[in-house]
């Protein structure tokens, strides 16, 4: 199985192999692609406050709201629990900033909630993401590499608020 069952994007095991086809394409072409590590903001406290069930329905919301975001040509995936990793193919820095920020924006102002029983009203999920961007070869030349790259910048997306965008060579 590639997809993940939750959110129907492809799941850890797919999202390595992609990694590793992107890198390839990289070098052979000496071309350059971004890597953005996406991880939703105190997504515990959705489980803790609502049930795990609204938990899996907020994922599979904003699963479907990055896929809405990007490109046909862009790659997104399910790569842990709450975090989704996406490729840019050919781009550079600046471009995936901006894609990162778009993305970052459009998940911080869509209207998420959730209807905890058929007889009840609807609750608002406000729900924000945090951003590490980096990218090929500029902060790495392997997928190991990348990904290692925008893991530490999206922690320190976290570390300075979260709710942000942050690029790995600016820690
Ligand atoms: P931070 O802003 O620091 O990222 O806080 P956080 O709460 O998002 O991060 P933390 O790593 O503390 O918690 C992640 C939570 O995601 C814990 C785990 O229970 C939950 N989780 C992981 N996978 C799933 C899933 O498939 N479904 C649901 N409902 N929850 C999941
Ligand atoms: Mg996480
Ligand atoms: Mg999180």
């Amino acid at each position: 199985a590639i997809t993940d069952a939750i959110t129907g994007l492809p799941n850890h095991q797919a999202v390595i192999s992609r990694l590793d086809g992107a890198v390839a394409d990289c070098q052979q072409t000496h071309g350059s692609c971004a890597l953005l590590f996406v991880d939703l903001d105190h997504f515990k406290r959705v489980n803790d406050t609502w049930g795990h069930r609204a938990g899996d329905a907020l994922l599979r919301e904003v699963a479907h709201q990055v896929r809405a975001a990007l490109r046909l040509e862009d790659f997104v995936g399910r790569y842990g629990g709450e975090e989704f990793l996406i490729l840019l193919p050919r781009v550079d820095l600046q471009a995936a900033s901006q894609t990162a920020e778009y993305l970052r924006s459009a998940i911080g102002s869509h209207p998420y909630s959730w209807q905890p029983d058929a007889g009840s009203s609807a609750v608002s999920i406000p729900t924000t993401v945090s951003i590490g961007v980096a990218i090929y070869p500029l902060h790495g030349v392997s997928g190991e590499a990348l990904l290692e790259s925008a893991d530490r910048a999206m922690y320190y997306a976290k570390y300075t608020g979260r709710n942000r965008v942050y690029l790995a060579d600016m820690e």
